[in-house]
């Protein structure tokens, strides 16, 4: 949350803590715009806090498991000062409503992604309601209504990053892959008017806001009246103040002419673009229903990199897919060595409950997909490695972030291709300076520079 909310006593003080995707992270600061507009102020420390809220994901059963293990920590807190209200948000409220009640009835609050607006009015029932204080709180309030029609437009999120901040383009899914939860947690697709992402946009450049990333589950398929991804991402390069604009996630079957036009065109937008695949295999992305097929996936790739030269490119892998054989992993392996991407996340599938492939079960075992999973990582470490070594002697506009992780009086910042670039500090850069560097050497993760 911004300073103007931060330590006032008088005011009820709020922690929020997030998990889970970019996506849930501009949430948190929607979260806390709904929240600034009620009256509450800030928390630094959930030990400060009046009210404490997770903002949870669903997308694999890893991610709830972490959460129910931090909601047993949260119970303690909650013994120890009953007055504290504890919450519960996003996909996870979304996914296990009715489960979250019997595994954690200490919950005061359990609301979806659709359900932030009603915030305050929820929070001031638990906080004022007799009758329920006097039934110990033990039935959470829960809103989980999805809306079709809400995209919070009107309100202005808390934005806390210094040089980057993540700007919501569109909200909900209409792709259903197999696999995948999102449509059953966010609900059906609907883009932000451009006037509310600009209006967003043009406060963050003047309070010092350097970088743009505009957030959707499928972000590229945005579309509000005449205007698609590729004319926003105009609208939003034509801002003063904005220097770097990027967007995640975009769906391969959504890249259109205007969109691949915008990002060859406009100087602002970024040469990195994260599309994810999940499978080398036509055959398991049929099961998935990703809706394109590799020889799709392959052209449209070499499309991006004609258009944008230098761009660098990242996926998403999940191995261990209902169905998947030895040679559909293989496959996949051998699109990944192909395609030679810069980076790539990578998943074991998570069978989830609701999705099109829940019925179907699992074929691959536990460990195979940890096999797997280690094998995809390993080639990818690799590749990484040489591409980025590959760059040694080459110069960088760098985005300047601030302190780099290891300390040791290094900065660190990002090139236009999103890769870290770590150098020596000087006295005069500043976070948001854009400084121009030269790569000594590199690792998959990290390119080493000397400032020039
Ligand atoms: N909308 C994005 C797209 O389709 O490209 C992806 C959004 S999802 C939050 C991020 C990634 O999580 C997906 O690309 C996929 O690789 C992974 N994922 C989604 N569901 C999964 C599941 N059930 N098991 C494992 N990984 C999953
Ligand atoms: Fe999930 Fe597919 Fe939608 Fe991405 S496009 S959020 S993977 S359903």
């Amino acid at each position: 949350m911004d300073e103007s909310i931060q330590h006032d006593a008088s005011r009820p003080r709020v922690f929020i803590e997030t998990y889970g995707c970019q996506m849930n992270v501009a949430d948190s600061e929607l979260i806390g715009g709904v929240l600034r507009g009620a009256g509450y102020a800030a928390a630094a420390h959930p030990e400060d806090a009046d009210v404490i809220l997770l903002n949870t994901c669903a997308i694999r059963e890893h991610a709830e498991e972490r959460v129910l293990r931090r909601l047993a920590d949260l119970a303690r807190f909650k013994h120890a000062r009953p007055e504290l209200r504890l919450g519960l948000l996003g996909c996870m409220a979304q996914h296990n409503r009715a489960a979250l009640a019997e595994k954690a009835p200490w919950l005061d609050l359990v609301a979806g992604p659709d359900s932030y607006r009603r915030l305050p009015e929820l929070l001031g029932r638990v906080r004022f309601d007799p009758e329920q204080q006097a039934a110990k709180q033990q039935v959470a309030r829960i809103d989980v209504r999805l809306d079709r029609a809400e995209t919070y437009a009107d309100i202005a999120p808390s934005h806390e990053g210094a040089v980057r901040a993540y700007v919501t383009a569109m909200r909900g899914c209409d792709r259903f892959c197999a696999f995948c939860v999102v449509p059953y947690v966010r609900g059906r697709e609907r883009s932000v008017p451009p006037e509310a992402i600009l209006a967003d946009v043009r406060g963050l450049a003047a309070r010092g806001v350097r970088e743009i990333v505009l957030l959707g589950q499928t972000v590229n398929a945005y579309r509000f009246g005449n205007t698609d991804f590729g004319g926003l991402l105009h609208l939003v390069a034509k801002v003063d103040g904005v220097e770097r604009i990027r967007f995640t996630s975009p769906h391969p079957s959504d890249m259109s002419d205007s969109v691949i036009e915008a990002m060859a065109t406009e100087p602002k937008v970024q040469p990195s673009l994260h599309l994810p695949v999940q499978s080398g295999s036509d055959r398991v992305l049929a099961a998935m229903e990703r809706g394109y097929t590799v020889d799709e996936y392959v052209r449209l790739v070499e499309r991006m990199r004609a258009a944008i030269p230098g761009i660098a490119l990242s996926t998403d892998i999940i191995v261990g897919f209902h169905g998947e054989e030895d040679a559909d992993f293989r496959a996949t392996l051998e699109l990944m060595a192909a395609l030679r991407y810069d980076s790539a996340f990578s998943f074991k599938y998570s069978l989830r409950e609701n999705t099109r492939a829940y019925k179907l079960g699992d074929t691959v075992s536990d460990e195979e997909k940890g096999r797997r999973l280690v094998e995809v990582i390993a080639l990818q470490e690799r590749v990484s490695a040489e591409r980025n070594r590959a760059l040694a002697g080459e110069r960088f506009a760098v985005l300047v972030e601030g302190p780099a992780r290891r300390g040791g009086g290094m900065l660190a910042g990002k090139t236009p291709q999103f890769k870290t670039a770590v150098f020596a500090a000087a006295d005069s850069i500043r976070p948001g300076d854009t400084v121009t560097v030269r790569v000594d050497s590199a690792t998959a993760h990290t390119l080493h520079c000397t400032l020039i």
